[in-house]
């Protein structure tokens, strides 16, 4: 899988972050944002989107595996 960085800071996403941002903004998005620039976007934290990514895991979202 290729490298991808959010395309506000520029910072690298790890796979969760990618996957979160596919299901949070749909799976269609060209662009990516990194945990802080999308929670500056969603307003709310960083420990919210982890806490999130969790939850979609123990769901059992495809998008996480
Ligand atoms: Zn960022």
């Amino acid at each position: 899988m290729k490298h991808v960085i959010c395309y506000l800071c520029n910072s690298e996403l790890k796979k969760d972050y990618v996957a979160l941002n596919h299901k949070l903004l749909g799976r269609n998005i060209n662009k990516y944002m990194c945990l802080s620039c999308l929670g500056d976007y969603l307003d709310c934290t960083v420990d919210d989107l982890l806490v999130k990514i969790e939850e979609f895991k123990e769901q059992g979202c495809a998008l996480f595996k």
